[in-house]
């Protein structure tokens, strides 16, 4: 059998200390699952979790040590950061338990779902879906996946993100409303997880602008940090 053209590239995101990759299946993420974030978004913060997905090209893999520029995306004026913990799927399945959803855990990433806020903020008012805030190229850089087996207990983990030196979103990952396990519940519940699938768990507070320049340094205490470049799109 041969393709009309040459199908799309297996996207695949790197492993610390080893040089098999990580392929990429699906990109699911969560929304308002951080209290402080929800309320600055204008909810209560309690509520069941809810999904998007984004598509697995719009991952931008940043390697160990490096900074990855991105282009400013097409018709915002609000590009805003979201620093979060990606969860990496290495066992799929459906309706997996919560006391069992640690074991479908291959790894853990530093991840950006970067969002066009003014973008998402119209299809919400309008009630229409939020992939043009959300699932546009390149709204998706992570840095390498470190195995659980390396990991430390990834509740007691601090995610935070500089931008340009300054610090502008800090969290335990232990104030996750849904933790790692209890959004694999849910997630499972709705989609039959696969191998290589990747979960962008939420973000906390001090969602914000950034523009054509900034660096964004994001960390989880143990993790590679993520280090990304915003570039001005060219004309
Ligand atoms: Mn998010």
């Amino acid at each position: 059998m041969s393709y009309l053209f040459p199908p799309p590239a297996v996207v695949a995101v790197p492993v610390a200390g080893q040089e098999d990759m990580f392929p990429v299946h699906r990109i699911y993420c969560v929304g308002r699952n951080y209290e402080d974030h929800a309320r600055e978004m204008g909810f209560s913060g309690r509520e069941p979790p809810f999904f998007f997905l984004k598509p697995a090209d719009a991952l931008v893999v940043v390697p160990a040590g490096q900074t990855v520029d991105i282009p400013y995306p097409s018709l915002t004026r609000s590009l805003h950061h979201e620093i979060e913990l990606v969860v990496a799927i290495g066992k799929g399945g459906a309706n997996i338990p919560a006391a069992q959803a640690l074991s479908h855990v291959w790894g853990y990433a530093v991840g950006l779902d970067m969002t066009r806020r003014d973008l998402q903020n119209e299809m919400k008012k309008q009630g229409r879906p939020w992939c043009i805030g959300k699932a546009f190229d390149h709204s998706a850089p992570m840095g390498p996946i470190l195995p659980v087996a390396n990991a430390g207990p990834i509740e007691e983990a601090t995610l935070a993100l500089h931008v340009n030196g300054t610090l502008r979103q800090s969290s335990p990952i232990s104030k996750l409303i849904w933790n790692v396990a209890e959004t694999i519940e849910h997630l499972s519940s709705a989609w039959t997880l696969q191998p290589g699938d990747l979960i962008f768990t939420g973000t906390p507070q001090g969602v914000a602008d950034v523009v054509p320049g900034d660096l964004l340094e994001g960390t989880i205490t143990g993790l590679d940090t993520l280090s990304v470049r915003i570039r001005s799109t060219p004309a």
